[in-house]
């Protein structure tokens, strides 16, 4: 009979290598990676047998046995399921179903020193065996009835693959135990692991003749039934995880739609740690049959941190994968699950606004995500953002709601400002007439929160407004100082009208081809000068976000020209007025000068050599005189 060898994929090869060499701890947990995949098999085949034919051997029962070989020194896991052809095998167990990039298997072996579970989180599961094993045989026999192979490995760099008579459908695999894991053939310890691990799998796990787990759907129980410690272990379950859940939602419903949902936030954001996107950690059952494991319709795509089940009787039993895409139902269920996880958050905010902000600094990017490529949830999702704002503590984003109650009475619009830090928002310009006027403002300090703030448009019937926007109208005059201060933010200026409107048309010409229009400032207090958007729509920071973006993809952006707003009460700006008339042509320089002072203030770009050159040649007059 033939036997074919194949090589590892490189990237396997490194997999195997970090598995075998640097994962000693915890290597209890490739039990668990193999009984996942055999439940996974199984229920790959009870629902392939709702959808299409039952296929081959459809009379055996759908379980997991576990055999142990003390004298042999192995352990054999047994499923009914779907079962592997030969293709599948050489497919499913020679390469990982993740990209195998390189910086994925650095993070991976630096994230797996610190937590083995990273890998199973990972889709490369089924190399936990090489863990444990000097020597791991898969027999499997497809669903389909073709021959059954066997594939064969040490782990070390190859694979056999040999055809197989006489096995019944699905998958047998046989752990030869390393010499210092000969204790995994032990019933007591495998016993002991199967309960830890796998308590939830909705299969009966046989380990010699015995059933050890109870098959039950724990979100189908009555609440009051459930200690704390189920819901735990559940949630280590189904989300892979080592530690205890964030947040916690378990709720039914029986009209509009039959729901049983038990939903839960973790505690770390993977995506941050290296390991690209996340695939969604929610599964749909219907009538406790698994139909969609990992689904990427029952929930919107920026809740895919999220793990958990979710189960409706409504479903048919005997959808097919593709058709829930575009079934109304799953849609109605979406927005009903949604809705009810998004106002659960909201009551977890009330409840403990502290707890909140640790979800917020971990998940808030996923909510911001939402309100960006999401309308629909666009009102619950303003309840949950936060930001930082004048009147906040430094690292304490506030919510919306607690800006709004303490809004004058007089005004009408919510304002905010994007900074790269709380210090560089307030020594910039846009903050000095909010200062003085006693509003506050809000600090949006990543570049996605303008978006954000622009695609949510407003709050509780209050406009979001961006305090660059050219035709900003704010409230003037603190309260207390009522009428005397309403003039504006700015002091009067020593210049009179006439010296006012030759410096603003001077400007306009020194300038132009940089900026749209040079205007009058009304808010400023301190800063000669700010630049502002005539465009309402679009801040700095978007700008800048786009056109680095465009410039990524090798595209030049015109960026829009902006306002210059001046202050005619700063003694730079009546100074500039008169350098006019002594030295036109030093004059023009400080003007580009504060232009692109301005500009960098902004946060936008400028031609920094350019700028640099300009500023040694003030500096050197600066010095001389
Ligand atoms: P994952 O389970 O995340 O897909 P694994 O490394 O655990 O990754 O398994 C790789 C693939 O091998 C699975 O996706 C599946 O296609 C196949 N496989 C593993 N074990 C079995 C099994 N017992 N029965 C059928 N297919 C299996
Ligand atoms: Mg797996």
């Amino acid at each position: 009979m033939k036997t074919a060898t194949y090589e590892f994929k490189a990237e396997t090869k490194k997999l195997l290598d970090i598995v075998i060499h640097s994962l000693y701890t915890e290597r209890d947990v490739f039990i668990r990676e193999l009984i996942s995949n055999a439940a996974d098999a199984l229920e790959k085949f009870r629902h392939h047998s709702l959808t299409a034919e039952a296929g081959f051997d459809s009379h055996l029962p759908l379980e997991i046995t576990v055999d142990l070989d003390e004298k042999e020194h192995s352990l054999t896991i047994t499923d009914t399921g779907i079962g592997m052809t030969q293709s599948e095998l050489e497919a499913n167990l020679g390469t990982i179903a993740h990209s195998g990039s390189n910086t994925f298997l650095l993070e991976l072996a630096e994230a797996a020193k610190k937590d083995v579970n990273l890998i199973g989180q990972f889709g490369v599961g089924f190399y936990a065996a090489f863990m444990a094993a000097s020597k791991v045989r898969v027999q499997s026999r497809s669903w389909d009835g073709s021959e059954g192979h066997e594939w064969e490995s040490d782990g070390s760099g190859s694979f056999t693959i040999k055809e197989e008579p006489g096995l019944r459908r699905g998958t047998k695999i046989i752990v030869d135990l390393k010499e210092d894991a000969h204790d995994y053939a032990v019933k007591w310890k495998v016993e002991s692991i199967i309960k830890q691990y796998s308590a939830f799998v909705s299969f009966p796990i046989k380990l010699a003749g015995e059933t050890v787990n109870t098959v039950q759907a724990i979100w189908t129980r009555n609440k009051s039934e459930i200690t704390e410690n189920d819901y735990t272990e559940f949630y280590k379950f189904v989300g892979n995880a080592i530690d205890e859940p964030l947040y916690r939602l378990h709720f039914s419903a029986d009209a509009p739609l039959a729901i049983n949902a038990l939903l839960f936030v973790p505690r770390e954001n993977f995506e941050v740690m290296g390991f690209g996107r996340v695939d969604p950690g929610v599964n749909l059952y219907c009538q406790r049959i698994l139909i969609d494991q990992h689904s990427k319709n029952i929930l919107p795509e920026w809740l895919r941190f999220l793990k958990g089940v979710v189960d409706s009787e409504d479903l048919p039993l005997n959808i097919s994968r593709q058709s829930l895409q575009d079934n109304s139902l799953v849609a109605k269920l979406r927005k009903v699950i949604t809705k009810r996880l998004l106002k659960h958050l909201d009551e977890e905010a009330a409840k403990d606004s502290e707890a909140y902000l640790g979800f917020w600094k971990t998940f808030g990017i996923y909510l911001k995500e939402g309100v960006t490529s999401d309308y629909e949830f666009q009102k619950e999702l303003g309840r949950l953002v936060r930001f930082e704002s004048s009147k906040s503590e430094a690292g304490k984003p506030i919510a919306l709601a607690d800006y709004v109650l303490r809004m004058r009475p007089d005004q009408e619009q919510i304002y905010y400002i994007n900074g790269p830090s709380r210090a560089a928002i307030e020594a910039g310009p846009y903050t000095e007439m909010f200062r003085k006027n006693d509003i506050e403002i809000l600090y949006t300090m990543e570049p996605i929160d303008d978006f954000v703030l622009s695609h949510l448009g407003e709050f509780d019937g209050k406009k979001l407004v961006s305090a660059d926007r050219a035709d900003l109208a704010i409230p003037k005059g603190s309260e207390q100082e009522g009428e005397a201060a309403a003039d504006g933010g700015g002091k009067d200026s020593i210049l009179d009208k006439d010296a006012k409107e030759g410096l603003i048309a001077w400007l306009k010409t020194a300038l132009s081809g940089k900026v749209a229009d040079v205007v009058e400032s009304k808010r400023l207090v301190d800063s000669p000068a700010m630049i502002v958007n005539p465009d309402g729509y679009m801040t700095s920071t978007m700008e800048r976000v786009l056109s680095a973006s465009r410039m990524e993809k090798g595209l030049v952006h015109e960026g829009s020209k902006k306002n210059l707003e001046i202050n005619l009460a700063s003694p730079l700006i009546v100074q500039l007025s008169q350098l006019i008339k002594t030295d036109e042509s030093f004059a023009k320089e400080v003007s580009e000068q504060i232009f692109d002072n301005a500009m960098i203030q902004a946060g936008l770009l400028v031609d920094t050599l350019g700028m640099v050159e300009r500023n040694y040649r003030i500096l050197s007059r600066a010095v001389r005189e």
